[in-house]
């Protein structure tokens, strides 16, 4: 005799709710069980029920059958308190559905038999039942062959349920296991706390190189093993995912947030320990991100992002772990929205060019101007270059940024050349957009447009590794070929390699601000210049100094022979007819020198 199904109500729901089958698509394969059963029994109706707290629900039903409908007025109500076939042979006789709207209505049923369809844990979900609109029998033979039947679609149930709900590599739980828990959880434990702590191991950058030198076969070995190892250290602490890839998730089991968290932390020497299933043992390195969040509706959306925020914030830092914070979040999401905007901002000048007055050192003269983005978006106010520059020089956002710096440059050289003032304007450009094929051509067909003599516009663009890159010296020396100047902006800051910077044919350096502004003060920083400016003067370049904020730092680099200067001792950076007037200022204080020496 079959044991009864398990009887608790809410661990049967739960039981249920966790084979996620309810309010799915219809599907062919139970579909073709619901024929086959009409047909093998020859009967008005056949269906799959599932039985929610109170409805039910048909994954798939052929000929008479019942409507979705309130669980109490249900044949399978009474089919899933049971191990075996429920028969009712006359509906009309049995006083529990005799006034059942099914049997007393116009689909005048008189017969059902279900099987329960019951789960690996023992609890009967719903039936795959018969209907017919006669009274009839069902012998031993027919019962048992709908029991089989019942287990093939409940087999076939927890099938679909593993497919979709394990990791294939891994074999571990995956993200949509994880949503589900979460959702889970926040409905039996409302309030309580718990830790979700998201892991990449091995980190992006390494997995791409073992990919790549080792093959994916080595690679999926690899993360079974990490799995593994964390399935191991979280046994009976924690439930482990397998998210994506070499991402993976771990949920405290209970409110003892801070314990799980020091454990996590004293977890360092098992996971730096090196894997063991290749033929070398590899240390991999990790980062992980840390949440602390209570079991919420919303927590299933939260807690995975906020743990991949803290994740990103690891690999920013090159660090293990990350908590998850706040206020890094709102700046991640602030970057994203910038990103977002960039585009509306440009159709919508939104973006704006000031121009920074440079002077010469010998004079006092201001023939040129460093031309310098600002953004005043819509709703976040002025944003400046120093935030979003780095943020959009990352992606190919840069390209038309810099399209609309460089047309609305030059259109501005021309116009002040157009009225008599012979201004040369600097613009920056980043190392993405020496990357564009037509970045020269650009340059030039601006120039042509705006009658510009290009000897008027100077690139300044920062020193640094993405110089050796194919094909960026060539760009460079293209647009020296145009006639406009290139110079090396932040010089001093970074990675100077001046064995390959002689290749490159810039013809100014603009020693960087960071170590003009204490410059007056600081021995270290007179020494770093004196010798920077001399460097750079004895290799034939053109020395500007950015960031002179006082007059003895100005006395300083002067008599250390640099030749030009900007910085807010002399003017902020100044609207285009504010900076027109501070030149024509000094031109007139300066009357001798009204040409720029090209
Ligand atoms: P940068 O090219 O080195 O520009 C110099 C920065 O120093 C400017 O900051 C300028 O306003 C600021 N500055 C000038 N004089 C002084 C001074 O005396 N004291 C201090 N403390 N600061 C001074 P800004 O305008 O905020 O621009 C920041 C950076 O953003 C620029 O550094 C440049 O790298 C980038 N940027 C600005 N405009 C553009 C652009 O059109 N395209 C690209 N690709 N980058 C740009
Ligand atoms: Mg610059
Ligand atoms: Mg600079």
């Amino acid at each position: 005799m079959p044991l009864l199904p398990k009887n608790s109500e809410p661990e049967r729901l739960e039981a249920l709710h966790r084979l996620g089958i309810l309010n799915t698509n219809t599907s062919e394969y139970f579909d073709a069980i619901t024929r086959l059963v009409m047909d093998l029994y020859g009967v008005s109706g056949a269906y799959i029920s599932l039985l929610d707290s109170d409805r039910q629900w048909l994954k798939s039903s052929v000929g008479l059958c019942p409507p979705n409908t309130q669980r109490d007025q249900t044949f399978c109500n009474y089919t899933i308190q049971q191990a075996s076939v429920l028969v009712i042979e006359d509906a009309l006789l049995d006083e529990r559905f005799a006034s059942n709207p099914m049997v007393s209505g116009p689909q005048g049923v008189r017969f059902y038999a279900g099987a329960p369809l019951i789960t690996a844990e023992g609890y009967a979900v719903g039936a795959v039942c018969i209907i017919d609109q006669q009274p009839r029998t069902l012998n031993v033979g027919e019962q048992d062959k709908l029991t089989r039947l019942a287990s093939l679609v409940m087999s076939h149930i927890t099938l679909g349920r593993v497919v979709g709900h394990v990791d294939a590599v891994s074999g571990l739980p995956n993200k949509y296991q994880m949503f589900e828990d979460l959702s889970a959880y926040a409905q039996a434990s409302a309030g309580e706390y718990r830790v979700l702590a998201g892991i990449d191991m091995p980190d992006a950058a390494k997995a791409f190189e073992i990919i790549r030198v080792l093959g994916a076969g080595v690679y999926d070995a690899l993360v079974r093993e990490v799995g593994a190892r964390l399935l191991r250290l979280f046994e009976g602490r924690a439930q482990v995912y397998h998210l994506t890839d070499a991402r993976f998730a771990i949920l405290s089991r209970d409110g003892d947030t801070d314990g799980f968290i020091r454990y996590l932390h004293a977890l360092e020497p098992e996971l730096q320990a090196p894997l063991t299933s290749l033929n070398i043992p590899m240390a991999l390195t990790s980062f992980g991100g840390i949440v602390v969040f209570d079991l919420c509706a919303d927590a299933a959306q939260d807690a995975p992002r906020k743990a991949a925020a803290a994740i990103n914030q690891s690999a920013l830092n090159q660090q293990r772990w990350s908590c998850y914070s706040n206020a890094e979040d709102e700046k991640q999401k602030r970057a994203f929205r910038l990103l977002n905007d960039v585009r509306h901002a440009i159709a919508h000048d939104h973006f704006e060019l000031v121009y920074q007055p440079k002077h010469e050192l010998n004079n006092g003269a201001c023939l040129a101007a460093e031309a310098l983005l600002r953004w005043n978006h819509a709703e976040l106010g002025p944003v400046s270059p120093a935030e979003f520059i780095p943020l959009i020089e990352k992606t190919a956002l840069i390209g038309p940024l810099s399209h609309w710096v460089i047309r609305t440059a030059i259109r501005q050289i021309g116009a002040w050349h157009a009225a008599g003032h012979a201004i040369k304007v600097a613009i920056n450009l980043s190392a993405y957009n020496f990357e564009e094929p037509d970045i020269v051509a650009r340059l030039a067909a601006t120039c042509r447009e705006f009658e510009v003599d290009p000897r008027y516009v100077e690139i300044e663009c920062t020193e640094g590794i993405w110089m050796e890159a194919p094909g960026i010296l060539d760009a460079l020396h293209a647009i020296r070929d145009l006639g406009m100047s290139l110079a090396l902006d932040d010089f001093g800051t970074g990675y100077s390699n001046f064995a390959y910077l002689q290749k490159v044919p810039a013809s100014v350096v603009k020693v960087d601000q960071s170590l003009i502004r204490n410059v007056h003060a600081n021995p270290r920083d007179q020494r770093i210049v004196r010798s920077l400016i001399a460097l750079a003067r004895e290799l034939d370049y053109q020395v500007v100094a950015e960031g002179v904020e006082t007059e003895q730092s100005l006395g300083l680099i002067r008599s250390w022979g640099c030749d030009l200067a900007q910085g807010y001792h002399f003017a902020r950076p100044l609207s285009a007819p504010a900076f027109i007037a501070h030149a024509v200022a000094h031109r007139d204080r300066h009357p001798g020198i009204a040409e720029l020496a090209l």
